[in-house]
């Protein structure tokens, strides 16, 4: 009876022992896998007897209670390093250019990494992107980039097939300029009247449409005189200070005269030949290359002449693909002002 009582003390000691070696080792694996345990949660799991009294548990009369000590820890994981504090800009800001040594693409919200940092982006809301960095969490001012812009230009009009044009324009809230000769103007000046009732811009492209290099410093003073004339006339409104040569041709003279009449010379950046191929297809290959990229870049100024019938069919076919793309689009005197601030009276803009 004495033996087998003593040795279940020694079974119950070395059971007792065993855990205390197996104890500390689950625990401090565990420990360094997770956050650290809360205090609470060790005194839950930690067994109910004295593991670092246990060498001295099988000399105890078992009638007495072990003494109630404190459970071995598991083992503190070290503290952790202090993340750098931020001094430029303040930890709860970080403003657009600093943003940009953050993100490899500034207009979309991905993770990015530069060097060491990383940065999360965790939501956003708005224009406000929650952020978290090497430098601590932050908010993020990230506002879409600003759509491409684009202006259409219609030459040599009024005619017949601006009507349609205007109604498929302003069916699709799309905004044009107009340079417009001033002969077509008196003898369709409903519709030059109609072009600016529509909010778009109208402009001289001279009388007759002639070649600047061909002609007097009067002859053009003449050209310009009658066009501004006849558009005043009919819409009741001044044109819009700019002008556009025939051809795109101009020399000395003809900048000079420009100038005297206050007159900035607007050319372009997209030509669609559309006079030439007078196709839908030809126009398009002019805006689309032949491997389905688009050839229009946010600032570029389109030529097309409101003269012909397949023009407005080619102009809307452009004007919805450019509007899938998320295009804008302005009258070309906003377009090179933005770009270039007031606009120079004898200047040229764009290129032909
Ligand atoms: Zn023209």
């Amino acid at each position: 009876m004495k033996n087998a009582r003593q040795i279940s003390v020694i079974i119950f000691a070395l059971l007792v022992l065993l855990q205390s070696l197996i104890a500390p080792i689950l625990l401090t694996s565990d420990a360094s896998a997770r956050e650290p345990i809360p205090q609470a949660d060790i005194e839950s799991e930690a067994p109910s007897y004295p593991i670092a009294e246990a060498s001295f548990v099988a000399e105890l009369p078992q009638t007495e209670e072990p003494p109630a000590k404190e459970p071995p820890r598991p083992q503190e994981p070290p503290p952790r390093e202090e993340p750098p504090i931020a001094e430029e800009p303040p930890a709860q800001y970080i403003d657009l250019e600093y943003a940009y040594t953050l993100f490899d693409d500034i207009g979309g919200v991905q993770n990015g990494t530069v060097g060491p940092e990383e940065v999360r982006l965790l939501y956003q809301i708005d224009d406000w992107v929650h952020i978290d960095t090497a430098y601590g969490p932050g908010w993020l001012y990230m506002p879409p980039p600003p759509p491409p812009r684009v202006a259409l230009t219609f030459d040599d009009g009024p005619s017949t097939h601006t009507r349609r044009l205007l109604t498929a324009l302003a069916s699709r809230r799309v905004t044009a300029t107009f340079f417009v000769v001033g002969w077509r103007v008196t003898e369709n000046p409903e519709i030059a009247a109609r072009i600016v009732e529509d909010g778009h811009e109208i402009a001289s492209h001279t009388y007759y449409h002639p070649l600047l290099t061909r002609i007097s410093a009067n002859h053009f003073r003449g050209e310009l005189t009658r066009t501004h004339n006849a558009i005043l006339a009919a819409t009741g409104a001044e044109p819009a200070p700019i002008f556009r040569p025939p051809y795109g041709i101009h020399n000395r003279m003809a900048r000079n005269v420009a100038a005297e009449f206050g007159l900035p010379l607007i050319l372009w950046s997209v030509d669609t030949r559309d006079w030439e191929t007078r196709t839908v297809e030809g126009i398009m290959s002019h805006i689309v290359d032949g491997d389905g990229n688009l050839r229009i870049r946010d600032g570029d100024i389109i030529l097309m002449h409101d003269v012909f019938g397949t023009t407005v069919d080619g102009a809307l076919r452009l004007i919805d693909l450019l509007l899938e793309e998320g295009f804008v689009f302005v009258h070309v005197s906003e377009l090179l002002e933005s770009q270039y601030g007031t606009l120079q009276p004898g200047a040229v803009y764009g290129r032909r």
